[in-house]
């Protein structure tokens, strides 16, 4: 159970004083569950690997061992958090500022687009944490002016290393194929190079060859596999794994192919209507465009629908998804947009009307109705051209196989 608590209390972890006062002020009066787990061995030097859905305070799992860690009476930088944006790196920040309120830690943000030279000034006053994005960070380690010998913490938050973990996605989703553990998956799309994005690794992997020999490497992050293999082999020593999600699991969900064409799908999601038992269904697009047409269709079908997508304006979508939640409409049509940390736990049904583009949406869309044990049924609706991208990965041939010898998971239209 991932909101189950252990019942610990921040005095557990015999954290300064100062710091336990800035926790309070903060108004966290007891840890989170993903901060159970990683503050007490985050405070024993361990390595950490953690995955834990989003707003479930990671970041305070992080930044209180790291400003417990920092001696204040050494005037050096001890402490480096990767966050891949700007915004994230002022709010992150901020909570190590306001956490450290009663500490006398100097935290600095740091990102590209900003002055180098501001930076450089900033780095000649004592600087104990630095948070910031790889390629800034890198920039002023190689210039000599971000000493990092003496920093001995490197914690990577969010996605900052999107490459690596999305890399091993692909490889965890051909285990999952192989074990079946996780039902039947059929998708493996062989798009690990567009999905590699090098942007962060190779200034991730530069930026720790400046740190000791005896850095602490934290890794947090709601969308990584917990087998990223071949970074943690590297860089992690016997890194502690803790696993909070349970999103990406598609236990309890069946997985339903039809092969269409695209001139049949809105009579396939007509029939899908009228045999299925729809509590509440969840249908994806691939563009804003194709979620207007196809909510008017639905409409028009004499379904009642919904539709949220990427250009309509924050406010509205918010209404439109909390009257969906609230159960106003049995349908909603959207794209990508919706398919993180939400969850309705009336949706029983989510349809792929267009097929997503890379595994990981499929398992962000699909894990969906299948949370917290729900049972919940994903139809996707595959045409030939998707089928096409399939038979390019070379797995192909044991979808095949998988869909004969389950061919009652064949839906037959
Ligand atoms: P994540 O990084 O996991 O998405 P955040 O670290 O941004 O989540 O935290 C989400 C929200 O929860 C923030 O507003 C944060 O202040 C709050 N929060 C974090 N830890 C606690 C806690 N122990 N008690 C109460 N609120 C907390
Ligand atoms: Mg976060």
């Amino acid at each position: 159970d991932v909101t189950a608590t252990k019942g610990n209390e921040f005095e557990d972890y015999f954290l300064k004083l100062e710091l336990l006062m800035g926790i309070y002020e903060k108004g966290f009066e007891r840890p989170s569950p993903i901060q159970e787990e990683s503050i007490p061995i985050a405070l024993t030097g361990s390595d950490i690997l953690a995955r834990a859905k989003n707003g479930t305070g990671k970041t305070a799992a992080f930044c209180i061992p790291a400003l417990e860690k920092i001696d204040q009476d050494k005037n050096s930088i001890q402490v480096v958090i990767l966050v891949p944006t700007r915004e994230l790196a002022l709010q992150t920040s901020q909570v190590c500022k306001e956490l450290g309120k009663h500490l006398k830690i100097q935290v600095m943000a740091t990102t590209g687009g900003t002055s180098l030279k501001d930076d450089i000034m900033r780095l000649y006053q004592p600087v104990h944490l630095v948070v910031g994005t790889p390629g800034r960070i890198l920039d002023l380690a190689k210039k000599g002016v971000c000493i990092l010998n003496d920093c001995c913490m490197l914690v990577m938050d969010e996605n900052t290393s999107n490459g690596v973990m999305l890399a091993l996605l692909d490889a965890v989703l051909v285990e999952y194929y192989m074990t079946g553990v996780y039902g039947n998956i059929y998708v493996r799309v062989g798009e690990a190079d567009k999905l590699l994005s090098p942007e962060f690794q190779p200034s991730i992997e530069q930026l720790i060859r400046f740190l000791p020999a005896n850095r602490q490497i934290l890794m947090f992050s709601a969308t990584f596999p917990v087998t990223v293999k071949d970074f943690k082999d590297r860089y992690l020593h016997r890194p502690y794994v803790i696993n909070l999600m349970d999103e990406l699991t598609l236990k309890g969900i069946t997985q339903f192919y039809a092969f269409v064409e695209e001139r049949q799908k809105v009579h396939c999601l007509n029939t899908l209507f009228s045999k299925l038992q729809i509590n509440q269904s969840i249908i994806f697009c691939n563009s804003v465009n194709r979620v207007e047409l196809l909510a008017k269709k639905i409409t028009e079908l004499g379904y009642s629908c919904f539709y949220i997508h990427a250009k309509m304006l924050q406010d509205h979508r918010n209404r439109v998804f909390h009257d969906f939640r609230n159960g106003a409409c049995r349908n909603l049509v959207c794209t990508d947009l919706f398919t993180r940390g939400i969850d309705i736990q009336a949706v029983n049904v989510v349809i792929n009307f267009d097929f997503p583009k890379n595994s990981e949406t499929y398992l962000h869309r699909v894990g969906r109705s299948g949370r917290f044990g729900h049972l919940g049924l994903a139809v996707n609706l595959i045409t030939y051209e998707d089928r096409f991208n399939l038979y390019a990965c070379c797995h192909w041939y044991r979808i095949e196989q998988e869909l004969e010898r389950r061919s009652s998971r064949y839906l037959r239209i």
